[in-house]
């Protein structure tokens, strides 16, 4: 009967999956509506120097702010996007806040690296690469300002595909670095096959280094590792003075933490490249 018919594929799903289908629809909509009407923005958090507290970059991290709810995690609404198969639209949408704070910064004379954090799953298709370049091309941005933080690295399926990907997006112009390194098996594997020109320590490692031996050593290595590769490293994750100065004393040149400034909105990174100096950064959080 043809009325079966066309009821037969919800009458085979179970309650759970219909569940499911009318959440991720709504989730959607509802991460649609948050990209367009200002709940979604981007907060800066500097990296900066470790001798002098020079700001070499900031990275912009994702906010969602729920009129209900208040803040939600980014952690658990990226989940939720790539869910909702909406991850190249929040990207995209990154990519043009980013372009639009760098272009801000310069227009004040501060010639701000901007670091974008670009999902593994997302170099699993070459679309990325148009996107990226048509989004520098709208903003007349200089892709050498654009940092792409490649987070989860250990869930890229295709490293070859990847590292034809990355080579793609090198070739623009934009620098490429490794976010939270040393979490995952295939770290060193993909340090080995993609063209990297920084790596982030997690802060899995950094946070633990007061009073953990076996926490410095590994992040020494790193960071010897990175002067052998003639590779940026940066410590992410750095939480007081007493791990800042470990990191100075074992030649980390690149830091980022809570010690020096939380992320900030866009307008507090002015402020911060005039303070120029890490105590003084903090202080105006
Ligand atoms: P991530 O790229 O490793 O970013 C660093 C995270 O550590 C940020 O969390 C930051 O707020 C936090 N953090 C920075 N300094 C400290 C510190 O001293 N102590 C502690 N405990 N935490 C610190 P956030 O903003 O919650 O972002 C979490 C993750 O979500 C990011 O980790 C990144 O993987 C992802 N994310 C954020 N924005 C985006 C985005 O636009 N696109 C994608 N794909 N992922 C994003
Ligand atoms: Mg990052
Ligand atoms: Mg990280
Ligand atoms: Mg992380």
């Amino acid at each position: 009967e043809k009325t079966n018919e066309t009821f037969e594929p919800i009458a085979i799903a179970d309650s759970a999956s219909q569940e499911d289908l009318i959440w991720n629809i709504s989730l959607q909509a509802r991460i649609d509506a948050a990209l367009s009407n200002g709940e979604i923005y981007l907060a800066f958090q500097p990296k900066v120097m470790v001798q002098s507290g020079e700001i070499v970059g900031a990275e912009a991290l994702v906010r969602w702010k729920d009129p209900v709810k208040g803040h939600i995690p980014p952690d658990y609404f990226i989940r939720q996007c790539e869910t909702a198969g909406r991850m190249s639209q929040l990207t995209r949408f990154v990519l043009e806040e980013a372009c639009k704070a760098g272009n801000a910064f310069e227009r004040e004379g501060l010639h701000l690296p901007i670091a974008v954090n670009i999902s593994a799953t997302l170099l699993h298709e070459r679309s990325i690469v148009a996107m990226v370049s048509d989004v520098l091309d709208r903003h007349c941005y200089d892709p050498r300002r654009l940092t792409l933080e490649i987070t989860e690295t250990f869930r890229i399926s295709n490293l070859d595909l990847a590292a034809e990907i990355l080579g793609e997006l090198k070739a623009l112009g934009t620098k490429i670095s490794m976010d939270d390194f040393g979490v995952g098996a295939a770290s060193l594997e993909a340090l080995l096959k993609l063209p990297f020109s920084e790596l982030k320590i997690d802060r899995m490692f950094i946070a633990p280094m007061v009073g953990d031996t076996k926490a410095q050593g590994i992040v020494k290595n790193i960071l010897q590792m990175g002067r052998d590769l003639r590779i940026i490293v940066v410590a992410e994750g750095v939480e007081d003075a007493g791990t800042l100065t470990l990191l100075r004393d074992s030649g980390c040149i690149v830091a980022q933490g809570f010690a020096i400034s939380r992320p900030v909105r866009f307008e507090k990174i002015l402020q911060y490249h005039k303070a120029k100096e890490i105590g003084a950064l903090k202080n105006i959080v």
